[in-house]
């Protein structure tokens, strides 16, 4: 029965998204009622005419041309109250698949053109987030990003105002962008702040360049969790290295493969890294711009790989102890996400066709 669990029944599994970008999720019909506040005209009149502009291209051959997809909303993300708003409709957009849990990355010095500072961009996104938690029962932290190519006075701007708001609804800082142009050396003096301020990281490497981006990552950055570390198979030291310290990789597939990332289905690594007592978690990374949902990365999963419904279960229990909270909340969730496992799995068992 592994590979005939339906739509239905995935959208209804309990899940955590721990790598969602806020720019890349916001949805055609904001970027519409925003535009119109603002004043500000768009090329497009219906939500039809405007997803190419914001989702990435059928034919999108690299990382690079994936990123700028993200240039057409930013304009619109300039003010406490967009940012906000944007924010909370994540939260929303988690809870109709079953999150109990995600966190929110943005890069605040991509929110300052009208005005705003980093701790004003971060403290909007938090308010929304706590709106969305409040309304929709999803427990929802954020990540600021620092971005590979901005200076290194920006990017230790933003290291100092995440450690203002560590633990008031912040929860880790990450490196983003051209990772094969700008590799992780040229930022160690921001995480080495970050690592003194107690910002624990998460860093996207090996999506762009392969396993040395990674190691660096790791080593010279001190980064806990891996966005994507898709592009590390040819080199089993690193792998191993990845294993036995024990660093989680977000695993984005819908994304991995619109990057090329990875060529196909077939080459995706999932059960090669899982076999190396590797830690992997399913992610959407971008709700819009991937044309995602993380019920559709679970759904494809299960395509391709035959997982069975337990095996769905442990993913998304990886996510949950790969978790930027603290050991308690951690904790708390644990326990309600394997009451929540048992539940979707008993119902299962009743609910199986022959
Ligand atoms: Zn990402």
């Amino acid at each position: 029965m592994s590979q005939n669990i339906s739509q239905d029944r995935l959208k209804m599994m309990p899940k955590v998204d721990l790598h969602l970008h806020l720019d890349g999720s916001i949805k055609p019909e904001t970027i519409m009622a925003l535009a119109r506040k603002s004043g500000v005209s768009l090329p497009a009149n219906s939500v039809e005419e405007l997803l190419p502009y914001m989702k990435a291209d059928k034919g999108c051959l690299s990382l690079t041309q994936y990123l700028e997809k993200f240039d057409f909303v930013s304009p619109f993300l300039q003010t406490a109250e967009a940012l906000e708003l944007a924010a909370f409709e994540v939260v929303e957009q988690a809870a109709e698949h079953h999150c109990l849990y995600i966190e929110v990355r943005f890069a605040p010095q991509l929110h300052t053109r009208s005005g705003l500072n980093a701790d004003e961009v971060i403290a909007a996104v938090i308010a929304g987030l706590n709106r969305g938690e409040a309304s929709f029962g999803v427990k929802a932290r954020c990540i600021a990003i620092c971005l590979r190519g901005h200076t290194g006075e920006m990017n230790l701007e933003v290291v100092k105002a995440a450690a203002r708001y560590m633990g008031h609804g912040l929860v880790a800082i990450d490196l983003a962008g051209a990772e094969a142009a700008y590799p992780a050396e040229l930022y160690s003096e921001e995480f080495r702040l970050a690592r003194e301020l107690g910002l624990p990281a998460t860093i996207h490497a090996g999506e762009a360049a392969g396993a040395e981006s990674v190691r660096e990552a790791v080593l010279g950055l001190n980064a806990r969790r891996i966005g994507h570390g898709i592009r590390m198979r040819d080199n089993s030291e690193v792998m191993s290295l990845i294993a036995e310290l024990n660093i989680p990789l977000e695993l984005c597939p819908v994304s991995n493969l619109q990057t090329k990332a990875v060529e196909s289905w077939e080459d995706y690594p999932l059960r090669y890294y899982m076999d190396r007592g590797i830690t992997v978690t399913v992610n959407t990374d971008n709700l819009t711009v991937s044309d995602t949902t993380i019920t559709k990365e679970y759904s494809e999963l299960c395509e391709h790989f035959r997982l069975s419904a337990e095996e769905l279960c442990g993913l998304v229990m990886n996510g949950v102890k790969s978790a930027f909270l603290p050991e308690g909340e951690k904790e708390e969730l644990m326990k309600k996400m394997a009451a929540s496992q048992a539940a979707w799995l008993a119902a299962a068992s009743t609910s199986t066709s022959p």
